[in-house]
């Protein structure tokens, strides 16, 4: 099974769906990640704070598949954004991860109390340019963070990783991001099973209709918007599940009904606000 690439703005190709590991515990997370990459998973996106990189390393290395098929994402931590902390940040993750250069590295959240969000950014751009990553980007920047990083750098991220789901559209950042040439990773793409996405009709008639599970139904919306997409399962069955999403595609008409799930007042946001996490 082939899974579509999007190029970034770096001109690097990151595969449109991968697998995350967020809350996967740091002694599970070799297991999983390797039962991921058995699955056919070839992009992993985790970050610092997981404190599984480790188990992420640990599992690329048994796997012996070739670096160049590997997509790799870690992300700085709040409290390492300033000084020249980020740079010991990455050189630490990469101890981890056991590899030379990630392909996307992050800044996990704008923090904005803290307002050292710029500096990160500014950082992330020697590290991008020492070579230990091949892109950068951000993660939880509102549209007013974006504007700040890109007026006083003069750089534009690749990506903004975001809640994203149809409960919860972000459609302000989403639309920045598309007149920008930002690609948009959705976070909690399934809603984190907090928000039941899957009990929603447009999404069970979908399900029905093509004969796939209402999992496969969300992420395929995922993929038809054009956003990068990375669901999380440490159970093998539904990782294959989650990977087994190239044999059907959603009509104009079902999209359309799940794209007017968003209650638009924001009470579909099952995780934080980005003004509140510092
Ligand atoms: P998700 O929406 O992927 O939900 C994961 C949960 O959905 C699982 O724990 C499981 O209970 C359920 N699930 C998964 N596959 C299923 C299936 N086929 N059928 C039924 N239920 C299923 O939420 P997530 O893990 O938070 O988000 C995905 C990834 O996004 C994370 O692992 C992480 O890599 C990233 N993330 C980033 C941030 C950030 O701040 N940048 C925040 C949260 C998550």
């Amino acid at each position: 099974m082939t899974v579509p690439t999007i190029t970034l703005n770096s001109g690097f190709e990151i595969p449109q769906l991968g697998f995350g590991v967020f809350l996967v515990p740091p002694a599970e997370a070799e297991k999983a990640v390797s039962e991921a990459l058995e699955a056919g998973y070839r992009h992993i996106d985790t970050a610092a704070i997981y404190r599984n990189e480790e188990g992420v390393g640990a599992a690329i290395a048994k796997s012996g598949i070739p670096r160049d098929e590997l997509f790799i994402t870690t992300k700085l931590w709040n409290d390492r954004q300033g000084g020249d902390e980020p740079r010991a940040a990455i050189a630490e993750s990469l101890d981890k991860l056991g590899l030379e250069h990630v392909d996307l590295y992050l800044t996990h959240w704008p923090a904005p109390a803290n307002d050292h969000y710029v500096n990160a950014w500014q950082k992330l751009i020697e590290i991008r340019d020492a070579g230990q990553t091949k892109s950068i980007g951000v993660s939880n920047h509102l549209v007013e963070h974006l504007e700040r990083i890109v007026a006083e750098t003069g750089v534009t991220p690749a990506v903004d990783q975001i809640e994203l789901h149809p409960a919860y559209q972000q459609r302000d950042v989403t639309q920045w991001a598309a007149d920008h040439g930002v690609f948009i990773e959705s976070w909690g793409p399934l809603g984190q099973g907090k928000y039941d996405l899957f009990g929603e009709k447009a999404v069970a008639d979908a399900a029905a209709a093509h004969g796939k599970s209402p999992a496969q139904v969300v992420i395929r919306w995922h993929l038809e918007k054009g956003f990068i997409v990375f669901p999380k399962s440490v159970k093998a069955a539904r990782m294959a599940e989650n990977f087994d999403v190239f044999d059907f595609e959603l009509t104009d008409a079902e999209v359309a009904a799940i794209d007017a799930l968003d209650p638009l007042d924001g009470s579909g946001r099952v995780g934080s606000h980005p003004a509140e996490v510092n």
